[in-house]
C-alpha cells in the first residue's frame, strides 16, 4: 500500500465524496450506497461531515471503497482504496491509501510513449513500480502528492503491462532504485556523471541506442544564452525555465558558437522510451539493455 495526498493543488476547504456507481462506500465503518453524497468541510482544526441528514465533527473522516471525490465546482475524480480526510495547515488534507499496483497502472499508462508496444510498456511498468517503492515517504506525513512534483495519480487506468509485471522491480547491488528515463537518448545514453548527477544509487552507463540513431530526427537551435556546461541537465533546465522547454531539447548535442546541433528529447539518462518502443525484445531484456548491471526481480514483501 502507498499513501497519496490528492487534490493538493486545490487547497480544498470542502470535499464531496460519494460511492462510485454500483459500489458501496464505508464512511467511518458505516455503509453508504446509491448516489448519496457526504459533504466534508474544514471546521477549525477539525473536520465536519454531513451524512444521512446529520452533521458529525471529528479529527478525521475515513472512507473505504470505490468512490467519486470532488472539490465542489472544480474537479471530480474516481479513486479506489481508503481515503482519510483531516485538517492540516488551514485546509483539508485527503490522503488515499491505495494498492501499489493501482498506482503502477496509472503511472505506466500516463508515462508510456504513445508508440510503445506491450513489451516497452511492461518495462515502463517495472520502472514505475521501482520508483513508487524506492521513494516512499517523499513527503514525510505521506508518500506522494498528486501534482507534477510526484506524478503519481491522474485517473485509475487499466494497464495490461502492469498486470503482466506484477511485483517486479529493478535492483542494483541488491537494492530497488528509481531508474531515470527520457523520451529519446538521441543515439547513446548518458551516464549520471555526464549530466552532472550523483552516481548514487546507480551510476548509469553509456548505451548505444540504434533506434534513436537511425530514427530520431536531428535538431538545431540558436541559443539565446550559452549553457554553463555542455550536456549538463541542470544547465539545460535553467535555459528551459528561462526561454521555454524547447530551447535545448536534449543533452546529446555539440555546440559551435551559440548554435547547438543534436538529437533526442529529454535528459538522455537510463531507459530510452523511443529506443524501447522500437526494439523487438522482451521487457526484462530491454531494461537490462538500458540499465546495465541491474536485475529485474520480484520485490520482496509484495504479493
Ligand atoms: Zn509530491
Ligand atoms: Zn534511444
Amino acid at each position: 500500500m502507498i499513501e497519496i495526498a490528492i487534490f493538493v493543488l486545490f487547497h480544498p476547504q470542502a470535499l464531496t465524496v460519494k460511492p462510485a456507481p454500483g459500489h458501496i462506500l464505508a464512511v467511518n465503518g458505516v455503509s453508504l450506497a446509491g448516489d448519496r453524497a457526504v459533504g466534508v468541510r474544514r471546521e477549525g482544526r477539525e473536520v465536519d461531515w454531513f451524512m444521512n441528514r446529520q452533521t458529525h465533527t471529528g479529527q478525521a473522516v475515513r472512507f473505504a471503497g470505490e468512490m467519486l471525490v470532488s472539490v465542489p465546482g472544480k474537479i471530480q475524480r474516481r479513486y479506489r482504496g481508503k481515503l482519510t480526510v483531516t485538517e492540516a495547515g488551514g485546509e483539508l488534507r485527503a490522503v488515499l491509501t491505495a494498492d501499489v499496483e493501482d498506482a503502477v497502472a496509472a503511472v505506466t499508462e500516463a508515462e508510456s510513449a504513445p508508440e510503445a508496444g506491450l513489451e516497452a510498456r511492461k518495462a515502463q511498468a517495472v520502472i514505475a513500480r521501482s520508483w513508487l517503492l524506492a521513494n516512499r515517504r517523499r513527503h514525510g506525513a505521506y508518500d506522494y502528492c498528486d501534482t507534477t512534483h510526484c506524478q503519481v495519480w491522474k485517473d485509475p487506468r487499466v494497464s495490461p503491462a502492469a498486470v503482466a509485471t506484477r511485483g517486479m522491480v529493478v535492483t542494483y547491488q541488491g537494492k530497488v532504485f528509481a531508474p531515470a528515463y527520457s523520451g529519446s537518448c538521441g543515439g547513446r545514453t548518458k551516464t549520471a556523471e555526464e549530466v552532472g548527477w550523483s552516481p548514487e544509487p546507480y551510476p548509469y552507463f553509456p548505451v548505444d541506442c540504434e533506434v534513436c540513431r537511425r530514427e530520431e530526427p536531428a535538431w538545431e537551435r540558436t541559443l539565446p544564452e550559452l549553457p554553463r556546461r555542455v550536456g549538463e541537465e541542470a544547465a539545460r533546465l535553467l535555459l528551459g525555465r528561462k526561454f521555454g522547454w524547447d530551447t535545448l531539447p536534449s543533452n546529446n548535442y555539440s555546440l559551435t558558437g551559440n548554435v547547438a546541433r543534436g538529437r533526442g528529447r529529454g535528459h538522455g539518462v537510463g531507459f530510452c522510451q523511443r529506443g524501447a518502443a522500437g526494439l523487438p525484445e522482451a521487457f526484462d531484456q530491454i531494461l537490462r539493455r538500458y540499465l546495465p548491471n541491474t536485475r529485474v526481480e520480484a520485490f520482496p514483501g509484495l504479493r
